[in-house]
């Protein structure tokens, strides 16, 4: 007998008819045999009304409360989903994070899963039931109920199936697979077969939507097979796997984008040794997370300028922090240029091949597309450009790169 963990988001779940539709596909596994753990996100834009209406009493939540509402909607759909079973006449049970044993550091808004007392689901899957868990929570060990970051309901997922050591793992979503770029940006962007668990993990952190980046960091520490396929459809999805095989000539994979960036510069700071990490530290303390970094010293003068690119919702709190931090910091003034957005290109074939990032400068620049910051790894260059031109910029690369899908009458005169 087989342990299958299957994963539904939001959009999959979204009215009772759907939940009805996704009990029906749960059944055909059961029937085949197999144990299965079903992971739910919560119904449709649910969790995006539950913010509005915390934003509606006060521009910052407690942290704590703010994951107390949260994980209500996930709860909804678990209790729904095991009565739609219940209906085709299967044993279900419905778990919250915390009675899967889903143990969590102790941190809100996005917690990292530390580990799973997996026998609290393996006791029900052994007594023949179904058991259906809501995705994106847990509990910490002061028992405090936490969240795994928005989108984080496959991290659950996945961290179940490492645990019970499943034979797979199907994050079932409104999309067919992983594309080469998201598909309401590029509509020529076409369906990936398989992808490497590196490149994966690359586009889902550049903002790759259709996977949250710690479920696949998950997947890939402990081997879970992994796909990502339609709900509403029978097609084969994508296989998240170690290695893939490389088309020839196929050096970039994906295109990812990321809205709502902002690009902070801390200005006239003493070089000295340790000025960065003065800056750095400082921002850690309030849990702001930094991307690109760009340190600007000028050879003939002992004056730095610390550049550095955010989301834009932590601005507020960036610019607050700095405040309050101007003395010891010892810096001029802090500028910042909002409405940034990061368009990036990611493929394993990189590595082998210089120049892709001069083409990738060279298509931007041909569009007139200012280039305002780059970074790079060895299998990413990411460029961050104004925000109006950002879909402009995706579906350029995504052409630049051979991505574009051969239309189906030019594959049929070739
Ligand atoms: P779910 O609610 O099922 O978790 P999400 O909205 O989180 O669904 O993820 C699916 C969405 O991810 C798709 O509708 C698509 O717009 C977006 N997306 C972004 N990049 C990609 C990509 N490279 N391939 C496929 N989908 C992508
Ligand atoms: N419901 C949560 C969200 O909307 C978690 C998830 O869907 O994965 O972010
Ligand atoms: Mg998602």
């Amino acid at each position: 007998m087989s342990i299958i963990v299957q994963k539904f988001g939001g959009t999959s779940v979204g009215t009772i008819e759907k939940i009805q539709h996704v009990a029906q596909k749960v059944k055909k596994e059961v029937d085949q045999g197999n144990q299965l753990v079903v992971v739910v996100s919560a119904m449709g834009k649910s969790t995006d009304q539950l913010v509005d209406m915390a934003n509606q009493l006060t521009p910052n939540p407690a942290a704590r409360e703010m994951d107390m509402l949260l994980t209500t909607g996930e709860q909804v759909t678990i209790s729904l989903l095991a009565m739609a079973l219940h209906q085709l006449g299967l044993d279900a049970t419905s778990m919250t994070g915390w009675q899967a044993g889903i143990q969590t550091e102790s941190v809100h808004g996005s917690a990292r899963v530390q580990d799973i007392e997996i026998g609290k689901v393996q006791n029900k899957l052994s007594k023949g039931s179904v058991v259906v868990v809501a995705g994106f929570q847990g509990v910490s060990q002061d028992g405090q109920i936490t969240t795994l970051g928005r989108g984080g309901s496959d991290t659950t997922a996945v961290a179940l199936a490492a645990a019970l050591k499943a034979e797979r793992c199907d994050i079932f979503t409104d999309v067919t697979g992983v594309y080469t770029a998201d598909p309401r940006v590029v509509p020529k962007a076409s369906k990936l077969e398989q992808i490497s668990y590196d490149e994966m993990l690359e586009l889902a952190n550049l903002g790759a939507g259709v996977l949250h980046p710690r479920a696949v960091e998950c997947a890939k520490n402990n081997d879970v097979y992994l796909t990502v396929r339609s709900t509403f459809s029978e097609e084969e999805g994508t296989l998240v796997k170690e290695e893939v095989t490389v088309e020839d000539g196929i050096i970039v994979h994906g295109v990812a984008h990321d809205e709502e960036m902002t690009k902070v510069t801390v200005r006239g700071m003493k070089k000295e040794i340790g000025a960065l990490s003065r800056v750095f530290k400082t921002l850690a303390s309030k849990q702001i997370n930094v991307d690109i970094i760009i340190n600007q010293s000028m050879y003939d003068t002992d004056i730095t300028n610390i550049a550095f690119s955010i989301d834009s919702e932590d601005l507020e709190a960036t610019l607050h922090v700095l405040e309050d931090n101007k003395e010891s910091l010892g810096y001029e003034d802090i500028i910042y240029e909002e409405n940034l957005a990061k368009v990036s290109i990611v493929g394993a074939g990189m590595i082998s091949n210089p120049g892709v990032a001069a083409d990738m400068f060279d298509s931007l620049s041909r569009e007139e597309i200012e280039i305002k910051m780059v970074s790079t790894s060895e299998i990413k260059v990411s460029c961050v450009v104004p925000a109006a031109n950002m879909v402009k910029a995706v579906q350029v690369l995504h052409n630049t790169f051979n991505l574009d899908k051969v239309e189906e009458t030019e594959k049929v005169n070739a």
